[in-house]
């Protein structure tokens, strides 16, 4: 089971908490990988001799700008911008941008973090990396939407570039938004680099199936640990939290494999529908009309709203935390478990907090962390560049596939080396152990760099 970080590799924790004050999201998502590296340092030492976790724990690069624009009264907008260049030892910095209010310096770092491993994890030649912005979307019109973008590409184009930097979308950063920034990096460089970002749209470069992928793969995922273990997601009772791109997907793939999903959320509060989440009334609210859950409710007979509580007090068999980081703890976990959840896939970055994954793994829940879970997103994403480097456009069908083996292979990847240190269905121990492993070996082979 997941546990504390080994006394060999305290000081290596000990020294992030100094050196990155304050961060608490990256202190959190460092612990988390560290605490399972105790047997991979033990079996490899050369790792600890050679402070490749040292190494790792610091990004490559960071970037902090400041990104001003006008809105649209006229008055002048200061926001700040960030992207962290983790590690490029398997490729191009690889990850998406956030643009939420409550993105400091640290919460990229984690998104970096998680990310390093995540990429290392679908097999495919990406490094890590995490950007995103202080700036809040909600309200904003299209307008001041792109001229935000456009300034803030005006600063970010100079760190990409397909051989360099690949960023994509994230919370609150979608095809408008990607479209935008594209559009700025185009001008500057005088170049139509498909490649240097991904989630594009499909008239310009972008790659079927991408916009579906992290949400379908989460659920692959879920299937094949369903699977291993002897069970299946037909026919099971799903909760999914969140409402945005992962979510929906999410749910539609849920739905196509014969579950049923009774709730979803956003940060307003949730919705119940015991007949089955209506996904068209879902896009409408959430991706038309832009909307707060609520409407659902409001539009659909049969369904409540629910603004008190969590949506994890919704009983289900198998949950998927598809909104944010922390957003399931220790108390929703043990409700879940209570209530006789027996899969939990997070489709978000670390939406569990440590002791609700503590609470699923002793309670014999089936956990499947994010950087395996979540990772058909960014796996899509490289099968995009792999389509712009060939300037091919693959259809749906294929690309699905390839998502669908992608979210098989991580998964036996996963498995096996759980099995191999002799910690059966210790989903998070194997998917730390078998990214970090990669990425070390790929470093140390790249020399003291
Ligand atoms: N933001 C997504 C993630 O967390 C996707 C990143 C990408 O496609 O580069 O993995």
């Amino acid at each position: 089971m997941t546990g504390t970080i080994d006394p060999a590799l305290q000081h290596v924790y000990d020294a992030v908490l100094r050196r990155n004050p304050g961060e608490s999201e990256f202190h959190q998502a460092v612990e988390e990988v560290l605490a399972s590296l105790g047997p991979v340092v033990r079996r490899h030492p050369h790792y600890l001799a050679e402070r490749v976790i040292e190494r790792i724990c610091e990004p490559e690069r960071q970037i902090i700008f400041r990104v001003p624009w006008t809105d649209d009264a006229g008055q002048v907008q200061i926001n700040r911008g960030f992207r962290v260049q983790y590690s490029s030892v398997l490729g191009p910095y690889k990850g998406g941008m956030r643009f939420h209010p409550s993105v400091l310096l640290g919460t990229v770092k984690f998104l970096g973090f998680e990310q390093i491993f995540k990429n290392a994890l679908t097999g495919m030649p990406i490094g890590g990396g995490k950007g995103g912005a202080d700036f809040d979307p909600k309200g904003r019109s299209d307008g001041e939407v792109m001229r935000f973008c456009q300034s803030l590409m005006t600063e970010l184009f100079r760190h990409l570039g397909e051989y360099t930097d690949v960023p994509a979308g994230d919370i609150g950063v979608g095809a408008r938004e990607i479209g935008y920034l594209f559009g700025q990096y185009k001008k500057m460089t005088n170049r139509y680099e498909a490649g240097v970002l991904t989630g594009k749209g499909l008239a310009w470069g972008g790659s079927r199936a991408r916009t579906e992928a992290t949400g379908y793969g989460t659920v692959y995922f879920a299937d094949q640990m369903a699977q291993h273990a002897g069970q299946r997601l037909d026919g099971t009772r799903v909760v999914v939290s969140g409402s945005g791109n992962v979510a929906i997907y999410a749910m539609e793939k849920v739905a196509e494999l014969g579950g049923l999903v009774v709730a979803c959320s956003d940060s307003s509060g949730y919705v119940v529908d015991e007949a089955g989440i209506d996904l068209e009334l879902v896009k409408e609210v959430k991706e038309e009309r832009r909307e707060r859950i609520r409407a659902y409710a409001d539009r659909r007979p049969g369904a409540r709203f629910v603004s008190q509580g969590t949506i994890w007090d919704v009983p289900a068999e198998v949950a998927l935390p598809c909104a944010t980081q922390n957003e399931l703890d220790e108390a929703a976990a043990g409700t879940l478990v209570t209530n006789g959840v027996e899969i939990v896939a997070e489709g978000a970055n670390m939406p569990c907090t440590p002791g609700a994954v503590r609470v699923f793994q002793e309670a014999g829940v089936l956990f499947g962390p994010g950087k395996a879970a979540n990772a058909g997103g960014v796996a899509t994403s490289a099968l995009e560049m792999q389509q712009n480097a060939s300037r091919d456009s693959w259809s749906f069908e294929h690309t699905d596939a390839r998502l669908g083996e992608i979210m098989r292979n991580i998964h036996e990847r996963v498995v096996t080396t759980a099995e191999d240190y002799g910690r059966p269905g210790d989903y998070v121990f194997g998917a730390n152990a078998s990214g970090f492993t990669q990425v070390a070996d790929a470093m140390l082979a790249l020399g003291v760099i």
